[in-house]
């Protein structure tokens, strides 16, 4: 997308499942604005410190350097008002205060990137995403690609079992699955009760044979750091427990 060039202040939001490389990307247009000699400055959440406190880390190892912020008014004080550039990095940990600054910054001339999960780990909205989509100039929708099939990806599934809408973690917690293979009530011990009968004991999604019907294994309780969503979120209302789907 081609911006005129000048004060003309615009946002870009770049959301996806985890795994996807909103944050590949995200690391890719800051460093080209730094390149361009433009003044930059990067933040994300202080909640997740899962690689680097000052840096953003991509899981490719990607990095540039970053501050931390608790929220929207954190980055609003450590803004410099010489600044062109600033990037947010998982912007759905920020609160909802974020959109009207980011609205602000792009109003005052700043280009404003923004990177975070379109939705939570029951595939629902992840606020305050859908409202940064809706004032976005530009949007990018990333999708990683499905541990189970190889299609592509929208969702991120949850491999551990936690109702928390925010717990913070990677690879071996989280995975990228497509639409047939995410499971969200893989993550609630409730709907795991339920299903007892029909789990196995393996450790991964196994075909029937002669069917598309997936089994699913009981994921290993693990600890788990709160965080994903707003960040003193509530916790999750309770969806209708959504069976396996057989295609
Ligand atoms: P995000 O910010 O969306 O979580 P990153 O930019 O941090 O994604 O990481 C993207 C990188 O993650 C990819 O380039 C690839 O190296 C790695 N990766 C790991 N698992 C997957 C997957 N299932 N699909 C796509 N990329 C994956």
């Amino acid at each position: 997308m081609n911006f005129a060039k000048g004060s003309l202040g615009w946002i870009e939001v770049v959301c996806g499942p985890m795994f996807s490389g909103k944050s590949e990307e995200l690391i890719r247009r800051l460093r080209r604005a730094e390149i361009a000699r433009q003044r930059v400055q990067i933040f994300k959440p202080g909640i997740d410190e899962r690689y680097s406190g000052d840096h953003i880390v991509s899981h490719s190892e990607l990095k540039i350097r970053s501050t931390s912020v608790r929220d929207a008014a954190d980055v609003d004080s450590r803004l410099d008002l010489r600044t062109e550039v600033i990037g947010i990095d998982e912007a759905q940990f920020l609160g909802e205060e974020i959109v009207p600054l980011v609205v602000r910054l792009a109003d005052m001339g700043k280009r404003v990137l923004i990177a975070g999960l379109d939705t939570d780990y029951l595939g629902r909205p992840f606020h305050p995403m859908p409202e940064l989509l809706a004032v976005a100039d530009e949007i990018t929708k990333t999708l990683a690609i499905c541990m189970q099939c190889g299609n592509p990806a929208k969702h991120t599934q949850r491999l551990i079992q936690s109702e928390d809408l925010i717990v913070v973690g990677a690879a071996g917690m989280y995975e990228a699955r497509c639409r047939r293979y995410f499971e969200p009530n893989l993550a609630r011990p409730s709907a795991a009760t339920e299903t007892a009968a029909a789990v196995t004991s393996t450790t991964s999604r196994r075909m029937i044979s002669g069917s598309r019907q997936p089994l699913t294994s009981t994921p290993p309780a693990a600890p788990c750091l709160d965080q994903s969503a707003p960040l003193a979120a509530p916790e999750c209302s309770t969806p209708a427990t959504r069976p396996p789907r057989a295609r």
